[in-house]
This record gives structure tokens, C-alpha cells and sequence, in this order.
């Protein structure tokens, strides 16, 4: 268990149980799948309005954040910018994007880094030490808003988004 008290706190009443699901592009907050399929024209007028310069449209016109560029900030201009319900700014922004740290952190590997933990707002990260001067990164899925900019930041580029659905179940003991 984790002797990070805060960590523990979030950790001792609940455990977080997550079915992840790969390979689904990053589209827009307040929009997903379905409604650029039903509803995106390919204007750009979302990739223009975003302050972030972090929405690319690839090859079907379709938008998509690209966190090599930055993070989003969840500003909405996005949605406010587009003349279809593709992206909806009245639609709840339930965002499904957590971070997850692949095995090529650095800090894994025994190499000194906390840049994601620096620049996570939310103070989502935090690192469990292991033998061999090795760290793990944690994130705390209830914390993390998927703003990706811990992904933006890794100089490993070890950190992607994946979408999540959780479940959570109480622990008795
Ligand atoms: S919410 Fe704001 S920062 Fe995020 S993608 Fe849309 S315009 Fe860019
Ligand atoms: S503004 Fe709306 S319709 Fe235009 S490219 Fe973006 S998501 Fe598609
Ligand atoms: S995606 Fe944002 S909130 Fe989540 S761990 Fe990374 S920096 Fe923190």
C-alpha cells in the first residue's frame, strides 16, 4: 500500500476498476464518434477557433487533438466555433480521456524524471518508489482530466490517452 497519505485516502475506501479502449481517435471535447460521423463537414472552423493550436483534421477531414502540440484546456471555443452539432457546446462535457504511462518512462527504466508530476494541475501523478532506483508514476484516474499535457511533456513520449470507462467498487477490508 502507499505510504503518500493523500494517495492512500483516495485509494482506501474505493477501487477503481477500468475497461480501456485503444486505438479511437482523441476527437474534440463534447463531441466523439458519433457525431463528427453524423455531423462534421470538414469546415476547420475548429482547428482555426482552437487558442492551443491542438486540433489537426487528418485524412477524412475529421478533427482530432494532437497532444504533441499541447493540451487542452477545455475552453470550448471549439464547440462554440462549429456551425454543426459535431461538436455540441450545449452537450455535456463528460470527458472520457485518462492518462496512462507506458513502459517506456524513463522513470521506470531508472532514470531520474518528474516532468509529467510537474506539469500536471490537477496534481493527478505521483511516484511510488521501486528497488533498483526505479519510480512508477501513478495516476489517479478520479483526478486526471485527460487535459494531456503530462502526454505533451514526457521526453520519453511514454504517456497516451486512453479512453476509460471505470467502475468502482467498495472495499471492506
Ligand atoms: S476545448 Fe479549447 S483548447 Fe481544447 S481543443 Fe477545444 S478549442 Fe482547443
Ligand atoms: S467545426 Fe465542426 S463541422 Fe467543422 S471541422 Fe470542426 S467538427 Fe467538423
Ligand atoms: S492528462 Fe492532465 S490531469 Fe491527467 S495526469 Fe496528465 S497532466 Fe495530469
Amino acid at each position: 500500500m502507499s505510504k503518500d497519505p493523500q494517495f492512500s485516502a483516495s485509494r482506501r475506501a474505493f477501487l477503481t476498476l477500468s475497461r480501456r479502449t485503444r486505438d479511437v481517435p482523441v476527437r474534440p471535447p463534447r463531441s466523439d464518434e458519433a457525431s463528427i460521423a453524423a455531423h462534421c463537414t470538414g469546415c476547420q472552423e475548429c482547428a482555426k477557433a482552437c487558442p492551443e493550436n491542438i486540433i489537426v483534421l487528418t485524412g477524412n477531414q475529421h478533427p482530432v487533438l494532437d497532444f504533441s502540440a499541447g493540451a487542452c484546456t477545455f475552453c470550448n471555443a471549439c464547440a462554440e466555433a462549429c456551425p454543426t452539432d459535431a461538436i455540441d457546446s450545449t452537450r455535456d462535457s463528460n470527458w472520457p480521456w485518462k492518462a496512462e504511462v507506458q513502459d517506456s518512462c524513463f522513470s521506470l527504466q531508472g532514470v531520474m524524471c518528474r516532468t509529467c508530476e510537474d506539469v500536471c494541475e490537477p496534481r493527478a501523478i505521483r511516484f511510488k518508489l521501486a528497488l533498483g532506483g526505479k519510480s512508477e508514476p501513478l495516476i489517479d484516474a478520479d483526478q486526471c482530466s485527460g487535459c494531456g499535457a503530462c502526454a505533451h511533456s514526457c521526453p520519453a513520449q511514454a504517456i497516451r490517452l486512453t479512453q476509460q470507462e471505470t467502475q468502482t467498487e467498495k472495499i471492506t477490508a
